[in-house]
């Protein structure tokens, strides 16, 4: 919910949205459920009022998420690099969405810091940059797609949403809750997703299209990474799971394809900290998920040149796989009293 005193940032908002002739709206670099949801559902909204708007993602998005209405109308900047630039360089209002610096668009974020035109931040991360003229950052709301239905329904009186920015909106909120099972627990999210509910989404078909849309070889990869690759540690309540470049094409991994493994230990009774570590040609790609008060931001950002929510975060590491692995078991040892009191 929107405060009293943020009445006058939509004002503004809503005065910044009229008087421009080209609105950018962008997210993260490997966008997420959130990430995608939340630009697609707010360009159906600001479309369906008339203006003038274009989404820009800093690369491709999984099949999973693909589906999504419009999504092949999304300009991607690896793929798509004069039109994305040009777009970004000349665009009086860029959108942030699902993130809150631009170091984490990578190479695109160049270009969003040369853009000429207002920075508008809509976010629910810890500790926003200070790049932006106008900021809705809130990290009460599940996901940045609630917020974006906030500001929408502040903004337009909530006529702006139609089906599609709906169906939209509602992914979001399903992936970055894990289907409502966690940062949710104010009734506010699903009041939220009764609402977009009641603008037509089918709730059984959206969780097939995103949950039930992988190859055979993904669901092998996610067996053979818990029957094998995963290495419990009771003595931290920790688990992790790493996964080299061999293994991945082994599986013929697809982007996506390892999305949710690193959820997977913390169904373990008694583990409250869980890790994924993938093997890229220049770095290993870190995913942290934690129950309770565990914070993973903090170690992501501390260790891993990353950064993230509490309980779920995600960074980077300059080191062979094998490295990884040892240093992530050295650092546990200065958290175990934390890790034992979760
Ligand atoms: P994932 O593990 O799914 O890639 O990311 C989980 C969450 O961690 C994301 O929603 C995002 O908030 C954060 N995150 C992931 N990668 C990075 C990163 O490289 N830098 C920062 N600051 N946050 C990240
Ligand atoms: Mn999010």
């Amino acid at each position: 919910m929107l405060l009293k005193s943020d009445f006058k940032k939509v004002e503004e908002f809503k005065r910044i949205l009229d008087t421009s002739k080209s609105i950018v709206l962008t997210t993260h670099h490997n966008p997420d459920g959130d990430a995608v949801g939340s630009i697609l559902g707010l360009y159906h909204a600001l479309k369906s009022k008339g203006y003038p708007v274009v989404a820009v993602t800093p690369n491709g998005f999984p099949d999973f998420l693909s589906w999504m209405p419009c999504s092949d109308e999304v300009i991607r900047y690896s793929d798509q690099k004069i039109i994305a630039v040009e777009r970004i360089l000349n665009a009086d209002i860029v959108i942030c969405l699902d993130f809150n610096g631009f170091k984490r668009t990578e190479e695109m974020g160049e270009y969003l810091m040369q853009s000429k035109g207002k920075k508008i931040l809509i976010d629910h991360h810890p500790n926003p940059e200070n790049h932006f003229d106008l900021q809705f950052s809130f990290t009460e709301v599940s996901s940045t797609c609630e917020l974006v239905y906030e500001l929408l329904s502040a903004s337009f009186a909530n006529d702006s949403v139609t089906t599609d920015s709906a169906i939209c909106l509602f992914v979001g909120i399903m992936t970055d809750t894990g289907s409502f099972s966690y940062a949710c627990s104010r009734g506010r999210t699903f009041q939220v997703a009764g609402e977009l509910i009641a603008k037509g989404v089918n709730v059984e078909k959206v969780q097939g299209l995103v949950y039930n849309n992988f190859s055979a070889e993904r669901m092998r990869l996610m067996g053979f990474s818990l029957n094998e690759k995963m290495k419990v540690l009771p003595e931290y309540k920790t688990a992790y799971i790493s996964l080299t470049k061999e293994e991945l094409k082994r599986f013929k991994n697809k982007m996506g394809d390892t999305e949710g493994f690193v959820n997977l230990p913390l169904a373990i009774k008694g583990i409250v900290f869980s890790v994924l570590f993938v093997e890229h040609d220049s770095f290993v790609k870190v995913s942290l998920r934690s129950r309770g008060s565990f914070p993973v931001n903090e170690i992501s950002q501390k260790h891993f040149n990353g950064g993230g929510h509490m309980n779920a975060a995600g960074g980077k590491a300059f080191m062979s796989l094998s490295q990884v692995e040892n240093f992530f078991e050295e650092i546990l040892k200065s958290y175990s009293t934390i890790l034992n009191k979760s």
